[in-house]
């Protein structure tokens, strides 16, 4: 047994952010009803305050972005249709085939350089004839994950607006990370909601709640979303525990993310002159991708020196920040991860080397 070894900097995920002191007492202190009934004052204070930031009717708050997601894809979708999304996207990707599985939907991937959809190949995808399976609904990600972290700017967000618009097809926001696109372009939550007909946000990624994302969309749409998040079983009852912690993320969360971007950019660059592989054109946000053979031999052996980080895939490695990586351990973790970089290869065997 090796002694344990203790944490210089998590750079798994956003998720990993534990509840702050503020958010613990909030915790304990919170007025809570049941809220399948709608009567957990503190979950409708949440639900109201998101729908103001956003300028959408009404939120429903859930347990995961995931079912935040697929709950938006049963509104929008029939049985056989199709979802047009950019290629990565986290609704097909990473949700274990829900949209087959509960609305028995199909992607329709369309290419994403930098996790940006052109709205020209969004209209080709769209689909109308009697022997193809029709366009049910437009999803986009923004910031999108797997393409690091990217954000898709204003101008791109209107005119796959228009394109949904014209088509007569609903568009939805998978913006797990949607207030990291705004604090980046510097414009209000609005900016970028206002192009939808429902929005996904995570409140336990970068904002730090322990759990929940919320729905947004009209009042009649969440009234129906009410139905399908009981169907997945995400009714829940004195969930103003949660909404709690989450209300507290939504006031303090947002004013730290300008923080988590340049850190990222300290890391990135760090990692860059260290010869690692970087597309600096994705970090844009908080999220950095490394390629490197042998991800996760390279992941194993920070870990044992206290660095954390994500092998996703055989050659790729994520680094997310969020409010818990402290400049210090920032400035620890990047003297860990540079000890040894790939370019020093040739250098006596070790498994920090590629
Ligand atoms: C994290 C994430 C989600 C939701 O994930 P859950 O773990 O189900 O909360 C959805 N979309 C994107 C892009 C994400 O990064």
């Amino acid at each position: 047994m090796t002694a344990p070894v203790s944490v210089l900097a998590d750079f798994r995920s956003d998720t990993v952010t534990t509840p702050t002191p503020e958010m613990r007492q909030a915790m304990a202190q919170a007025a809570v009803g049941d809220d399948v009934y709608g009567e957990d004052p503190t979950v409708n204070a949440l639900q109201t305050e998101l729908a103001r930031l956003t300028g959408f009717e009404a939120g429903l708050f859930m347990p995961s972005g995931t079912m935040t997601n697929q709950v938006a894809i049963a509104l929008h979708t029939r049985r056989g249709e199709e979802v047009v999304c950019a290629e990565g996207s986290h609704i097909y990707e990473w949700e274990l085939g829900m949209m087959a599985a509960f609305s028995g939907v199909v992607p329709r991937f369309v290419p994403a350089p930098l996790g940006v959809p052109d709205p020209g190949d969004i209209r080709l995808a769209v689909r109308r004839s009697i022997h193809q399976s029709p366009t049910g609904m437009i999803s986009l990600e923004n910031t999108h994950n797997k393409a690091g972290g990217t954000i898709i700017p204003l101008d791109v967000l209107a005119a796959i607006r228009n394109v949904a618009q014209e088509e007569g097809l609903p568009l939805h926001l998978d913006g797990a990370r949607v207030f990291n696109a705004a604090a980046a372009l510097g414009v209000p939550l609005r900016e970028i909601t206002r192009h939808f007909d429902t929005v996904s946000i995570c409140l336990s990624k970068g904002l730090g709640a322990p759990v929940g994302s919320v729905l947004l969309g009209s009042a009649a749409a969440m009234k129906q979303a009410h139905r399908y998040r009981k169907m997945m079983g995400g009714g829940m009852r004195q969930a103003g525990v949660l909404a709690a912690a989450a209300l507290v993320a939504v006031r303090d969360g947002p004013a730290r993310l300008a923080q988590d971007h340049r850190r990222t950019q300290q890391l990135a660059r760090a990692l860059v002159d260290a010869g690692f592989n970087v597309d600096l054109r994705a970090v844009q946000t908080n999220i950095i991708y490394a390629r490197m053979p042998q991800a996760q031999a390279c992941v194993d052996a920070w870990a044992a020196r206290g660095v954390l980080a994500s092998a996703l895939g055989p050659d790729s490695v994520r680094f997310v920040l969020h409010h818990q990586v402290t400049d210090d351990g920032l400035e620890a973790a990047i003297r860990v991860l540079t000890a040894q970089s790939p370019e020093q290869e040739s250098k006596p065997a070790s498994t920090m080397s590629r």
